[in-house]
């Protein structure tokens, strides 16, 4: 192999995509030049150390129930963001999508996903 040359990456909390550097790469961790969140890529999925407070509140490995989501969530004009989402389409039956939503749109969130039919979602949270 050539000189280290860093590696692209994407934030899982923002989807910014940026490279990181060889020191970086080796140290594990970085952090996100868009919005700030503090990425540890040491942990399985990587650990997101986001600059306010947001909540676990669903998970799901069907691509459908993400895009619905997201739409959902969206028109909510809820804060969210989703963890290895870009991992579904590496290791589908490995790492579920994780959905995020800041603290104060948790409740928000939570009555959104009951009022959606949750059959095919792999698993939810209360
Ligand atoms: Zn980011």
């Amino acid at each position: 192999m050539g000189a280290p040359s860093g590696r692209s990456v994407t934030c899982p909390s923002c989807a910014f995509h940026f490279k990181i550097s060889p020191e970086e790469v080796a140290s594990k961790r970085y952090r996100c030049p868009h919005c700030g969140s503090g990425v540890d890529l040491g942990t399985e999925p990587p650990t997101v150390e986001r600059p306010e407070n947001f909540v676990e509140v669903f998970s799901t490995r069907n691509q459908g129930d993400i895009a619905l989501l997201k739409s959902l969530l969206d028109d909510a004009q809820i804060d969210y963001y989703v963890l290895g989402e870009e991992f579904l389409s590496i290791y589908p039956l490995i790492q579920p999508a994780r959905f995020f939503v800041s603290t104060g749109h948790a409740e928000k969130a939570k009555l959104i996903l009951k009022s959606i039919d949750t059959n095919s979602f792999g698993v939810s949270r209360s």
